[in-house]
């Protein structure tokens, strides 16, 4: 019992500590360098809906690279709404695994 208690709480700090390196990294020149490189190539337009005069996101599809290595692969530029459903399937995708 006290054990599972333990894991959860270091589970919890764990993620914690990843929401503030997040918000950290989403603020920084390297990000903001990425996020524009991936625009420019999906050139200002949603690439689920192709609406391009929507306020546009940067979606990670995974973190394996997360905190400026990210490819173009791990990378997909969304609208919000789009956004939201990915973020969505890529928590059921985690969950599924
Ligand atoms: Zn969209």
């Amino acid at each position: 019992m006290i054990r599972r208690g333990f894991r959860s709480l270091s589970k919890a700090l764990w993620k914690i500590r990843r929401k503030a390196a997040y918000k950290s990294f989403m603020r920084s020149p390297e990000w903001d360098a990425i996020r524009r490189a991936a625009l420019e190539r999906a050139h200002y337009k949603c690439r689920r809906c192709g609406l391009g005069d929507r306020v546009l996101q940067v979606h990670h599809k995974n973190y394996t690279r997360f905190g400026g290595n990210e490819l173009s692969i791990d990378l997909e530029v969304l609208c919000i709404p789009c956004h939201k459903i990915a973020d969505w399937e890529r928590k059921r995708a985690k969950k599924r695994r």
